[in-house]
């Protein structure tokens, strides 16, 4: 028997609930529901200077308008900084990452060394094997997990299909800073793990980043979760949706009076789709609902179309 699906909506709250988000949310709140499982909310607050309470308000408050609702408490990624650094602890202890002590100027010129050599400027593993005794004390070191130094990384992805990364194009990247605090990259993995998530359904943008926290579920011995990254929205014009393309915000919808089904529906359409389907209820969507059905050509956001479906609404 499949285990329960679980997925998770992951915003990082430093604005209102806008329309990628709210799309990335309403595909992982269906593929729970249609499957009797679960959608968890982490909201990614490790970033504190851009992070507010305001914005976490503004988030959920979306969610719950769009009928999205998650299961459970809502997560704080920052509140698990501990389990992070834990797991960093024990991959060094693994042999697996190691602490490095470069210098600012050191990796500067190491990546300048890097372009002369017409290489790209990544971190050459120089602590790798080096000996943390011999390390200057005055350098704070940060945690850098040991990349695969040769063969290819498979991101079997629901969307994309199977997307192949060379090992040679990833360093080994930073989990753990010198102020003890993870990285994205890391973070996300253990808090991944540690939620039980089955399925991350998620943009795009994230695609490259999934090769590289691939490294980390296999350094640790986890299990890879399914993934679909999901294409961006673009505007009328074919540029990525921004501000300049008009209204972004899901606050914004609702108090122009867009009804939360008619959103919901559109959104829905902008990068999955059934049949001829135009006009669909939410519960129809659920029972629809696939990963398979999903779009990988980048969806295009139309103002008229949306009005019109709010129209029939
Ligand atoms: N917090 C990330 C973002 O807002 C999402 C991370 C993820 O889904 O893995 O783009």
């Amino acid at each position: 028997m499949m285990s329960q699906v679980v997925t998770r909506f992951a915003p990082s709250p430093t604005g209102y609930l806008h329309i990628g988000g709210a799309r990335t949310a309403l595909f992982s709140w269906a593929y729970a529901r249609k499957l009797g499982g679960k959608m968890l909310l982490r909201i990614e607050d490790t970033d504190r200077e851009r992070s507010t309470e305001a914005a976490v308000d503004a988030i959920k408050d979306g969610l719950s308008w769009l009928g999205l609702n998650w299961d459970g408490d809502a997560i704080s990624q920052f509140g698990r900084a501990d389990r992070h650094a834990e797991v960093a602890h024990q991959l060094v202890a693994k042999g697996l990452a190691y602490k490095c002590y470069c210098s600012p100027e050191e990796l500067t010129q190491m990546r300048e060394e890097a372009r002369a050599a017409g290489k790209a400027p990544r971190y050459n593993g120089y602590w790798r094997d080096r000996d943390p005794a011999d390390a200057p004390s005055e350098i704070a070191p940060v945690v850098r997990i040991k990349a695969p130094q040769s063969g290819e990384i498979a991101v079997n992805d629901h969307v994309q299909g199977k997307v192949v990364f060379k090992t040679e194009n990833l360093d080994d990247f930073i989990i753990l800073r010198s102020d003890g605090t993870p990285t994205y990259m890391h973070a996300v993995v253990v808090d991944d793990h540690d939620m039980g998530v089955t399925h991350i359904i998620r943009g795009d943008d994230h695609l490259t980043n999934a090769a590289r926290q691939i490294i980390i579920y296999n350094a640790m011995g986890w299990a890879v979760p399914e993934m679909a990254h999901i294409p961006l929205i673009h505007g009328p014009d074919g540029a990525k949706l921004s501000k300049r393309h008009g209204a972004l915000g899901v606050e914004a919808y609702r108090h122009m009076g867009y009804l939360p089904e008619a959103l919901r529906n559109y959104l829905a359409r902008l990068g999955w789709s059934h049949d001829d389907d135009e006009i669909f209820s939410t519960e129809q969507m659920v029972e629809w609902f696939s990963l398979e059905a999903l779009n990988k050509g980048a969806a295009r956001f139309d103002f008229v179309k949306l009005e019109n479906i709010n129209g029939i609404y």
